[in-house]
């Protein structure tokens, strides 16, 4: 199978690799649609590996035996590895398991981790079956672009007219202005690049603030009648962005962060009495049938939100565009051009 390969420095170059193995509980899947998410600095850095994505939807081609799944359904891929056994896997909160299977060992396969490939293998529990009438690459969304918004405002109980605060207008940002906007919020975007900043308004987003403007501050209050937003998504990673949320985020209100990074002042939460949580994936097994909806209802909006698609062998190019931060959610197709 084809697979994207990084060499040195913004080198990288289609190999051929060895089909995946499945055995076990784990599935082969021809990957269909890769949205691309952080890679693009392991390929600014020059770190030489073959495993790179962790997103990703196709259709199943050998499901385990006593699967729910069948060759030719198509699913979503969920990322890491669980352990599908401890408390944490049971409620759907895999992401977060202490024990992660390693499903290179477990098959004996050397390849399949990675989703820049046109093969990849998963527990069948981890696969997120998708209907016949959702796109698959709408319902690769359901990764990284819809997926840590997604719980982020079911967390928060986002609801009409509440005034969501959105920092950073990123891939994963600007996906909280779809989850946002779907929930009938009133989004207000921090975002200082104006191109992600007019994509963010194409979504719904009422107003985009540059987040380094002096009169930042006054801009949140003043539209959200000197109270501040009712709720907000921390996306951006910036270092200034959690303080700058806990004063434009109202008093006893709720800030979910799905970034990294940024130091939290325990005294600020105190003060303005923040309910603070973190989302870093969503609950497909709890919260499939609203995953579902939710891809169905944001129809129109992901095709405004995916701004590119490539084939794998145009992934510098791809790589490129996403360096350039001029574009929404990008996404390889690993059978163009094969
Ligand atoms: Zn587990
Ligand atoms: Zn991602």
């Amino acid at each position: 199978m084809k697979a994207v390969s990084i060499n040195s420095v913004r080198d990288a170059q289609i190999i051929e690799l060895p089909m995946p193995i499945c055995r076990g509980n784990y599935a082969l899947i021809q990957i269909l649609a890769a949205p691309m998410c952080t890679e693009v600095s392991e390929w600014i850095n020059g770190m030489p590996t073959t495993v790179l994505g962790h997103e990703a939807a196709g259709e199943i081609v050998e499901a385990p035996a006593f699967s729910r799944f069948r060759k030719g359904d198509r699913v979503v891929v969920m990322p890491q590895n669980g352990c599908g056994s401890c408390d944490l896997c049971l409620a759907g909160e895999h992401i977060r398991c202490q024990s992660q299977r390693d499903p290179l060992k477990e098959t004996g396969s050397l390849t399949g981790r990675a989703t820049f490939a046109q093969y990849c293998i998963q527990q069948d529990w981890l696969l997120f079956p998708v209907p016949q009438d959702i796109p698959v690459i709408h319902a690769s969304m359901a990764c990284c672009g819809l997926g840590p918004t997604f719980n982020a405002v079911r967390q928060m109980n986002v609801m009409p007219g509440d005034w969501l605060l959105i920092s950073g207008l990123g891939a994963v940002g600007l996906g909280g202005v779809i989850n946002g906007v779907l929930n009938g919020a009133r989004v207000i975007g921090l975002e200082t690049n104006p191109w992600r900043a007019n994509l963010a308004m194409k979504l719904g987003a009422e107003a985009v603030i540059d987040p380094k403007s002096p009169t930042a501050l006054e801009e949140v209050l003043s539209l959200t009648d000197g109270r501040g937003a009712d709720k907000a998504i921390e996306a951006s990673s910036a270092s200034m962005a959690p303080a700058f949320l806990l004063e434009t985020t109202r008093i006893n209100g709720q800030i979910t962060t799905v970034g990294w990074g940024g130091p939290v002042n325990a005294g600020d939460v105190l003060r303005r009495g923040i309910t603070l949580r973190g989302a870093w994936h969503w609950n497909h097994l709890r919260d499939g049938g609203a995953m579902r909806s939710t891809l169905r209802r944001a129809a129109d909006l992901l095709d405004t939100f995916i701004t590119h698609t490539f084939a794998l062998t145009d992934v510098e190019e791809a790589w490129a565009l996403q360096e350039s931060a001029q574009c929404g959610k990008v996404v390889l197709l690993p059978w163009d051009d094969a």
